[in-house]
């Protein structure tokens, strides 16, 4: 039998000593669980990439602790604007939202977009009528409300500020979700879904719906999913430049994926991380931040749960 491999992530960011009690760190844990259990059993069912990652993104989706679907932190004017998307390595199918609000599984809607429209990437009103043709209830917007969240941003609201919703040191939250997934067959996909910044306005689109920024996937060389300063993600093109180190300078997923965490975004003042498995299995979570969310499983009996630096 093939190795079957799933890796997560819940954010990557700054996390202050004394901010994380232990109680809140089971429940971090325990989420995190949750979604690779959940995941993985579909890869050992025999399930595709795809499904697996759908499941683990919307399980975090559905926690508060996470700033993705749930636990979405707010932008300026006091709403909620989410991003997602989703890539098959198979096929380089992809689909992806941005904009959206009051939609309980952000990915699933991804999803939706790319095995039922045309089209890979869809916004704001669109994507909602989008949503509403595909039959999706909407949410009631206090389903997304959450104290910590509202008072993160009634700190910042009258001030030109935005925040990456793990960047700041007084900040005990780490954000945006993700997962990467390499089936029984050696099929692999990546899935990512994000609330943004806090007080974020203009209508600010990170990297996590952006295929090959954010997110990306490819049979031939990786699946990826990144978390951290989208401005700074995009400008890297960050998943897909993994991709590139593999493809052209035949480096290994761990190699590439270190490189561009721990050298080549560093060099433009990138912070955050990314969870990767290739083909094979093989799966890199690094990250340049004090901490970062994720645990992963595999066949050969890897497992692990973690959130700060070994
Ligand atoms: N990358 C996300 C964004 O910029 C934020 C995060 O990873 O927490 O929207």
């Amino acid at each position: 039998m093939k190795r079957i491999s799933l890796a997560i992530h819940g954010g990557a960011g700054t996390l202050v000593k004394g901010m994380m009690t232990a109680e809140l760190e089971v429940q971090y844990k325990a989420a995190l669980k949750l979604a690779l259990d959940e995941g993985y059993k579909v890869l050992e069912q025999g399930g595709t990439a795809i499904e697996a990652v759908e499941v683990s993104v919307k399980l975090l989706e559905d926690s508060h602790l996470f700033n993705a679907g749930r636990g979405s932190v707010f932008t300026a004017d006091e709403t909620h604007e989410m991003d997602a998307s989703i890539m098959d390595g198979k096929t380089l199918n992809a689909g992806a939202v941005s904009l959206i609000s009051n939609i309980k599984n952000p990915v699933s809607l991804a999803r939706d977009v790319m095995e039922n429209s045309e089209h890979v990437f869809l916004a704001g009103e669109g994507a909602m009528k989008f949503a509403k043709d595909q039959g999706y209830e909407l949410k009631p917007t206090d389903y997304f409300y959450d104290e910590f969240r509202h008072k993160q941003w009634l700190e910042i609201k009258d001030t030109d500020s935005f925040q990456l919703d793990h960047s700041v040191k007084k900040d005990s939250k780490f954000g945006t979700v993700g997962a990467v997934a390499c089936d029984v067959n050696g099929n692999i996909a990546a899935a990512t879904s994000t609330g943004g910044m806090t007080n974020k306005r203009y209508g600010r689109v990170g990297d996590s719906p952006m295929i090959g920024a954010g997110n990306y996937a490819n049979n031939n060389t990786c699946a990826v999913s990144c978390t951290g300063s989208g401005e700074y993600f995009i400008r890297g093109v960050v998943a897909y430049d993994v991709s590139c180190l593999m493809e052209h300078k035949d480096l290994s997923l761990l190699d590439a994926a270190n490189d561009v965490i721990n050298k080549r975004i560093l060099e433009i003042n990138g912070d955050g991380g990314l969870i990767a498995v290739d083909a094979k299995g093989n799966i890199a979570m690094p990250f340049n931040t004090e901490g970062m969310y994720r645990a992963c499983k595999s066949s050969t009996g890897e497992e692990e749960i973690s959130i700060y630096k070994e």
